[in-house]
This record gives structure tokens, sequence and C-alpha cells, in this order.
């Protein structure tokens, strides 16, 4: 089972995130480059690189399994305003790069959101966009997320998104990241997860998928919501999730928690306690903690 969660990219960048990871009993994780809100961003220190790759070693953790996440506010999709277009794609390279520079195979993206036009736009202007990037020299993978359909997002079933890969020219370098909030949200039933990748196989090809967001859903099926829930607790639950993480045909497919944090708050109005190590224990027991939420509340207090 490759499992893990996102963390965050501190002061000591992915030496911090190993960290955290190693702390939630994690094989391999997530992270953003800073705050996935905005495009502020430090150069890569080398040093911290090194004595991270030398505790991943130590704790079984695969840097190949390592994933980086672009922030949200880059968009591909909206070319209306055309420096602002230019800086998504200048941002994304230069992330690419970063991801190169960390030894990251893989950048998950939302692939963006077709304000004020078509789907049939959007996706033109991110496939136009996504081939400008991936003429660079940069080795990283991007791997499109499946979306909820929330506003105007692209990327919501099968089709949208074998449109945008078909559309890259560079294959080598475009995969798909799936998210299981984002398809119960979208409208697959996450009960038959199995059709919806025979489905995903026959259009798209399964080896394209690299990367699976794994989260329970606080609304029900076919709701455009896009608001993840604490495993098991949502309306996809425990042993649907568990299925999908145990699934053979993804065995080598690295699995995220992207869970929310719960318990008190801090002056910025986030929640506090992380929710990961007690989710991965849980998974790895195969068993679901009826007392999740307390024994977190308890162990952070
Ligand atoms: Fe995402
Ligand atoms: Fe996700
Ligand atoms: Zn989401």
């Amino acid at each position: 089972m490759i499992l893990g969660s996102h963390v965050s990219f501190g002061s000591k960048q992915i030496l911090e995130s190993t960290k955290e990871a190693i702390s939630y009993g994690a094989n391999t994780f997530m992270f953003y480059t800073g705050a996935p809100q905005n495009t502020v961003r430090k150069n890569i220190n080398v040093e911290y690189l090194e004595e991270a790759k030398k505790l991943m070693e130590e704790n079984n953790i695969d840097i190949n399994n390592v994933v980086c996440h672009a922030p949200y506010i880059v968009n591909l999709a909206n070319n209306k305003d055309p420096e602002k277009w230019q800086f998504s794609i200048n941002f994304i390279k230069q992330e690419l790069k970063r991801c190169d520079e960390l030894n990251v195979k893989y950048m998950v993206l939302h692939p963006g959101s077709a304000v004020g036009m078509t789907h049939e736009e959007g996706i033109k202007n991110i496939i136009d966009g996504l081939n400008i990037i991936l003429k660079d020299d940069s080795k990283c993978m991007i791997l499109l997320e499946t979306m909820a359909g929330k506003g105007n997002e692209c990327g919501v079933d099968i089709n949208e998104i074998k449109r945008m890969v078909d559309g890259i020219d560079n294959k080598d370098r475009i995969g798909v990241c799936l998210d299981t909030c984002h398809l119960n949200d979208s409208g697959v039933d996450m009960n038959n997860f199995d059709d919806y990748l025979k489905e995903f196989d026959k259009n798209i090809g399964i080896k394209k998928i690299k990367c699976v967001h794994i989260n329970d859903s606080k609304n029900p099926i076919s709701s455009h919501k896009d608001r993840h829930e604490n495993i098991g607790i949502g309306t996809i639950g425990f042993d649907t999730l568990l299925r999908i993480i145990n699934n053979e045909k993804l065995k080598d497919v690295p699995k995220i928690l992207e869970t929310p944090y719960i318990g008190e708050y801090d002056e910025d109005k986030n929640r506090i306690y992380p929710p990961y190590k007690f989710e991965i224990e849980m998974i790895k027991n195969g068993k679901f903690n009826e007392n999740l939420l307390e024994d977190i509340r308890t162990y952070y207090k």
C-alpha cells in the first residue's frame, strides 16, 4: 500500500514535508511548494533536499511516489486576459523546474475553470497552454485532476479528461490524478468503481492514472460541491474507500489523503489537528475506527 497525505512545505521545505509524513506513518506524501492559494515561491534549497532524501530512504519512502500539487489559482482555461493566461503558463513552467530540482516526478494540476465561456473553449485553452508548457526541457509529469464540477470547472468526466489528454503533443508528460470526493460529487457511483475504471481504461488507459486522492465527501453523489470529509464519515464511506485503496489495478499508484483538519481553530480560523496519522492507521488496519475524531482530539490536545 502506497499511502500518505497532504503535508506542509515549511521553511525547511521538503525536509519538513518528509518529517511530517513520517510522523503520520506514511510512505509517501504530497506538498505544495508554497501556499495553495498564492504563487509566492522560494528557491529550492539543495541541502534540505539531500537531508530529506536520506530520511526518506531510512523510512521506506520512495521519492518516485512523492507528488507535488500546483496552486489553485493558476487557470489555463481562461485566456480572456492574455497576461494572466501567460502568467499561469510561466508559473507552471517554473513549478515543473522546481519539481525537477526536488527529484519529484509528478505535479497535480486542476485543469482550469471556464469562466464566461463554454467548456469546449476552456478545454481548448487548457490544451493550448499545456502544449506550450510541455515544450520546455523539464521532466516532471503533469497530472490532470478529475474535478467535482463546481462552478465552471473543466475535467468533470472521462470524456473531458480524454479530450485534454488526446490534445497533448507530448503524451509522455501527461497523466491523471483521480480524486474520490470529486468523482462522487461529479456523479460517479463509487460503489461501482470497477465500472468507472473499465470505462477510464477503454477511453484513456489505466496506465495514465499516476495518483489517487482519497477523500470522503460531505455531499451526495452528483452534488458538484467539492467538500472533503474525513475517511469513513462522509457519503462514500469507509468500506468503499478501502476497496478503492486496495484495488489491485491501482496497487502501484500513490494514494494521498486530503481530508480536513479537525478540532480547535487558530487565529486564522483554520482547524489545527491533522487527521492523517489516525486515518492512515485505520486504513492499514482495514477497519473503521468509530472513535476517529475523538482519538485525534485526545492525541493533539
Ligand atoms: Fe486538487
Ligand atoms: Fe484532490
Ligand atoms: Zn477537492
